[in-house]
Order: C-alpha cells, then structure tokens, then sequence
C-alpha cells in the first residue's frame, strides 16, 4: 500500500522508522533485531536507505596504492523484500540519483515493481566521500527532480525505449527529502524551497524532513510550504542525541542546529548515559509537541538502534 494511502487512512499521528542496511558481511538478523522491538508500535512502512559506492587505497607490493570502489552498506532491495516478507508492512527504499545511469534506474524500478513494492524515496544523494562536490553518472540524474521525472513517467507506461509497445505503468508512490533549515548547497532559504515546490509540481507525493531538535524549525517550514501551495503532507523526522560527540557531529554531517537549551543540557552531563537520558527526554517532548500539532506521522531515524526509538515510541504511541 502507498505511504499517501496510510496516511489518508490514519486516525491519529502513524509511527515509521528509518534503518540503514547492515555493514558488508553482516547478517540480516541485525535488521530484525532492530525492527522486531519496535513493532508494536505498528509502523505501516519502514524506509531502508542507499548506500552509494566509496573509494578506498590498499597498499599494494612496491609501496603502491590500488584505488577500490566499495559499498559499505549493500542490500537496501533485499532488505525491503525482506521487511514486506516477514512483517507484513510496506517497505520504502531510498533511491538515489549517484552512481545510477538511467537504464540502471530503469531496471531497479522494474525489479522494485516486481516485488511488490510501492514506495521510493527519492533523492539525489551526496557526493562520494573523497569529491568536493556532486558528479552524476555521464547518463544519470544530476538533481532528485530528475530522477522523480523518471519515475513519474514510468507511472505512465512512458519507459526509457519509446519503441517500446504497450509497456505496463509501474505505479509507485513518491516521498521526496526536505530541510527546516535549508539544505547546506542552496544559497538560500528561497531557492531551496523553490527547488522543493519543482520536486512537488512534478509529481511527488510527500516530504520527510531532515532531522532537527527545534519544532520551530518544522512548523515554519510546513507555514512556508502551504504559502508556496505546497500541500502534500510533511513527515517529520526525528533522532535523539545519545553521546556528546554527536552532538559536535550531527551539525556538521547533517547541516542543522543544536538549540542552546538542549546543548547546555548535554553539556552538563558526566557521562553518555546521562546525555542518552537527556536525548530522548528532549526527543519525547518534541514528539509530543509535533503530535498535538496533529503531524500525519513521527518519522525515527533508528540509526541501527531500536532502544532509543522504543523508548520514546512508548511514551507517544
Ligand atoms: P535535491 O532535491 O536534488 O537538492 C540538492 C540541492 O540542489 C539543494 O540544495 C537544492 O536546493 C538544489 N537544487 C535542486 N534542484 C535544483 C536545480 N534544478 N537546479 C539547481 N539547484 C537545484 N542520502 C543517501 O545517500 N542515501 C539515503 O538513503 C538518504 N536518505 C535521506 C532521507 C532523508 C529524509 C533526507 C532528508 C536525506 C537523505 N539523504 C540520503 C541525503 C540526501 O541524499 C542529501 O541531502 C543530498 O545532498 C540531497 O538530496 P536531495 O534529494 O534533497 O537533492
């Protein structure tokens, strides 16, 4: 069922969660471990990310490196196949324009088809760890508009060989990213959300937000999206600060705010087991404050760990 269909569905604010594949020779078992506790709370789909390729040097013979492209974290297909299998609920892959030609696409769309999966997610994804900047495929997209293009036309029977006679419309439901406080590439506020409405005009269904710690920050954005006749609904997505050291990388990877009250509060803490306390304490409020603002669903970015998001999904679910 498409994540829209949930959401009109819905009597009160949903509960969902967003996992990363495991890393490479890992077993699946560590996906379950993650999910099974947080079923409870009934989560009518699950967002697996992508995990574009990286490049890593191993020293060869002679003192030479050899460079090696690798992903880390394989598998986003096979886990949402997985998901649907074992759990009986809609799994939502990440689908990312870096590293993919548009035949590449093309093919995961029609496998994603096949196993009966209605949802993507759609993104562009970030530069390879070791590139300043960007680079699309020479035949792949060069923003999430593009990518989205693609799909929507598949939705129409429109596939990428226009000799192609009678070909059956895919039919996938389309959630696109969006940032309370900008994405860290738009030189303005504006000029992201211009970019967010083109996304929107061209066929997409929803947002999920990016991470933050200020509600302020959602509910301006929502404000200035329905003033732009942006009405598709807005998830938010939320993740509690567990350690001190993410609440020094979180700004920096994720290119958002840390509110001064929060930071005092974690600043005061002796050890991480007091910041994990004073984390999802602070994550339950902005989750109960969200709820009341009657948002269609609380999005948690599990980050491979269930008992943080079970923790607070017990007290708001
Ligand atoms: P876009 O919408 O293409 O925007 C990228 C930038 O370009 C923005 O600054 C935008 O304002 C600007 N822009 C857009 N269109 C144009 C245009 N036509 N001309 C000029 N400028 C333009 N990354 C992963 O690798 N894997 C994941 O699974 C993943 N999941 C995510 C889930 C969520 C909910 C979010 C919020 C992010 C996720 N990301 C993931 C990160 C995401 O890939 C990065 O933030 C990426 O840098 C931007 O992706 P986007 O889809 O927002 O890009």
């Amino acid at each position: 069922m498409k994540v829209t269909e949930h959401l009109k569905k819905a009597k009160s604010t949903l509960f969902s969660i967003e996992i990363l594949p495991p890393l490479r020779g890992k077993s699946i078992q560590s996906i379950f471990e993650c999910i099974d506790p947080l079923m409870e709370f009934k989560p009518p789909f699950i967002d697996v990310t992508y995990h574009r390729e990286e490049y890593i040097y191993k020293k060869k013979e002679g003192g030479y490196l050899e460079k090696i492209s690798i992903r880390k974290r394989p598998g986003t297909v096979g886990i949402c196949a997985a998901i649907i299998n074992r759990y009986k609920t809609d799994a939502v892959p990440h689908i990312i324009c870096g590293g993919f030609s548009k035949h590449e696409t093309e093919n995961a769309l029609i496998d994603l088809q096949f196993l009966g999966i209605d949802n993507i997610l759609a993104i562009r994804g970030d530069a390879i760890k070791s590139e300043a900047a960007f680079i699309p495929e020479p035949d792949g997209h060069g923003y999430a508009i593009d990518l989205i293009k693609q799909i929507v036309h598949m939705n129409k029977g429109k596939y990428l060989d226009d000799e192609l006679q009678d070909a059956t419309p895919v039919s996938f439901c389309i959630g696109v990213a969006g940032y309370p406080e900008k994405h860290f590439e738009a030189p303005n506020i504006k000029s992201d959300m211009k970019h967010l409405k083109a996304k929107i005009d061209a066929g997409s269904d929803y947002i999920v937000t990016q991470m933050f710690f200020d509600n302020q920050k959602y509910f301006d954005f929502v404000k200035k999206c329905r003033e732009m006749h942006i009405n598709v609904p807005v998830i938010p997505g939320l993740k509690p600060i567990t350690t001190k050291k993410q609440a020094a990388i979180l700004p920096k990877t994720f290119h958002i705010d840390i509110p001064e009250d929060l930071l005092e509060e974690v600043e005061k803490c002796k050890t991480d087991k007091d910041v994990r306390e004073v984390g999802i304490e602070w994550c339950i409020q902005q989750s109960r404050e969200l709820k009341k603002f009657g948002v269609p669903c609380l999005h948690y970015y599990t980050m491979g760990s269930a008992e943080n998001t079970r923790r607070i999904a017990s007290k708001i679910f």
